[in-house]
């Protein structure tokens, strides 16, 4: 049977799921097919910034770090659990009275770009004292201090999902598509299930693509007669070393070749350096780290450092891939960020939108003005009963706070639930927020979690994760519900593996 849908979104990336999120919340049938996880793609593999981007000052790209500026200070407020205000220290690397002014100035600007501004106003700072002393090397003696945002990128992109099926949207992940094609009545997707091999048909008259690196790639098999976008894939790369960072402040480095790159704090314990930025032409299902971008991160990292790192700090490396707008004219790490929408009409009058390039910072804005853009073509646009719609300035400055979001007493928290390890109740909070209290209302004894799984993870979070998240597998949780993955031996990792198998067959 044929489900009837108003609106098909390929790609459960962040563009994609947050497209999900605005239309239904808007009173749209919404269908979202992901051919993996959630966020298996380029979402799980961002340095987790929430930036306006001081780099792309250098390019003159303006409107884009404006827009982008905008959007963390309505983010900081939506997901205060997962989008933190953090500040990042630049040093004053060359005593160049040039370079400083140039960095001051960029500052200047960055900060008057972020208009009314919530977050602390770039200053300057020594580097030669306490906590830094021994962090930088003795010729580094000063720095400025700036504020930006720091994210869990693949839990922000599940929020949305949750935030999306709260609305009545059907997610649906590790799908084929058996077969994609026009009718009269729109566009037919026939999907099978990976796991249960399940198969059902949903018909809609608007069809998002929004497959970020893969675009062009969805764009060959299933829409061959309509233009194909241009598009550039320059691959990240980044490395998860064993160290605390001082002061839990991030770091960005300027290097040789006129690129920068970030140290931030990630996990307790564990701090993230990137990224790269390469050409790529390779497949998109096995992007892999190579070692010549391990040794140009660390010697990066280590003009500045006083003990250098090495490949001995690295616990744990990713590489993802951008998909960026290819204005033919630029290096790979000077292509802009911003994005594209495409929206094309077939002749029998239903609408398909292509989602081009972008960044996670973006991804709200992204949806809205996606959004705005399909409501404009009426015949494929549905009459929707409580059409919530504001006038457009509203709409972009809308605060949607996504599920665990709520406002919640950490002290009285701690206190409620003082049978669980502090350590433990920080990473709920700092992961899911209020979404926590789903598996810990009612517990009143460790006895109570259930099974122990090693590393902090007890049954009752995996039930969880299993039932209401979408996880099916144990990368879907170690690597992107949660980081345990950092810190999981290898015997509870085989007891966590069958222990997720056998209930995804069950399920099944
Ligand atoms: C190294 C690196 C660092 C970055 N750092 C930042 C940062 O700090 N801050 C920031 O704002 N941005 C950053 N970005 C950019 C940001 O991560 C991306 O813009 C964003 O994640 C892209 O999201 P997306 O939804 O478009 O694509 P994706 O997350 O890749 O999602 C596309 C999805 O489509 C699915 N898909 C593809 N084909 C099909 C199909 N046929 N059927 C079903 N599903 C399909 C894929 O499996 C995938 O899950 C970074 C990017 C990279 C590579």
């Amino acid at each position: 049977m044929t489900e009837k849908k108003d609106i098909i979104i390929i790609g459960g990336g962040i563009n994609g799921m947050a497209i999900a999120g605005q239309a239904a919340r808007m009173g749209l049938k919404v269908v979202l097919i992901e051919q993996n996880d959630l966020a298996s793609g380029t979402s799980s593999k961002s340095t987790q910034l929430i930036h306006g981007g001081l780099r792309y000052l250098q390019q003159y790209y303006f409107s884009l770090v404006k827009k982008a500026l905008h959007e963390r200070s309505l983010l900081i407020k939506m997901a205060p659990h997962l989008i933190k205000p953090m500040h990042f220290i630049v040093p004053y690397y060359k005593e160049s009275y040039l370079r400083r002014f140039i960095i001051r100035l960029g500052l200047f600007i960055y900060d008057h770009l972020s208009g009314h501004n919530v977050l602390a106003k770039a200053k300057s700072i020594r580097l030669n004292a306490a906590p830094y002393q021994s962090f930088f090397k003795k010729n580094i003696k000063q720095g400025a201090v700036y504020s930006d945002a720091w994210t869990y990128d693949s839990r922000l992109v599940v929020e949305w999902a949750l935030l999306a099926r709260q609305n009545q949207a059907t997610i649906l992940t590790y799908q084929d598509i058996i077969e994609l094609i026009e009718t009269e009545n729109g566009w037919k997707v026939e999907v099978q299930d990976k796991l249960t091999q399940q198969r059902n048909t949903y018909e809609a008259k608007i069809l998002v693509n929004a497959t970020g690196p893969w675009v062009a790639h969805f764009q060959k098999q299933y829409l061959t007669q309509y233009p194909r976008a241009k598009m550039r894939l320059v691959k990240g790369s980044h490395l998860v070393l064993k160290q605390e960072l001082p002061d839990d402040k991030a770091y960005l480095f300027e290097c040789a070749d006129g690129r920068v790159i970030f140290l931030t704090p990630y996990e307790p314990g564990y701090c993230l350096l990137g990224t790269t930025e390469l050409e790529y032409q390779g497949p998109l299902d096995d992007i892999r780290v190579e070692p010549v971008e391990i040794e140009y991160l660390l010697a990066a990292a280590n003009v500045y450092l006083q003990t250098p790192l090495t490949a001995e700090d690295i616990a744990y490396t990713f590489s993802g891939v951008r998909p960026l707008l290819d204005d033919g004219l630029h290096n790979a790490h000077q292509l802009s960020r911003d994005y594209q929408l495409q929206l094309q009409q077939s002749e029998k009058g239903h609408s398909i939108l292509t989602v081009l390039g972008g960044k996670l910072t973006t991804h709200r804005r992204l949806a809205l003005d996606a959004l705005i853009l399909l409501e404009k073509i009426r015949p494929s646009w549905p009459i929707i009963p409580h059409n919530r719609a504001a006038t457009v300035r509203e709409r972009y400055d809308e605060i949607i706070f996504l599920p665990g979001s709520e406002p919640l007493d950490e002290a009285q928290f701690k206190k409620s639930y003082s049978f669980v390890p502090t350590v433990i109740l920080s990473r709920y909070l700092r992961c899911y927020g209020t979404l926590c209290l789903f598996w810990l209302k009612g517990k009143s004894t460790l006895a109570d979690m259930g099974i122990d799984f090693g590393a902090g993870l007890y049954q009752t979070e995996v039930d969880y994760l299993l039932a209401q998240e979408w996880v099916k597998s144990i990368d879907d949780l170690l690597w992107r519900r949660t980081r345990l993955g950092l810190c999981m031996d290898e015997i509870d990792l085989e007891r966590l593996k069958k222990y997720i198998l056998t209930a995804v067959d069950s399920i099944g």
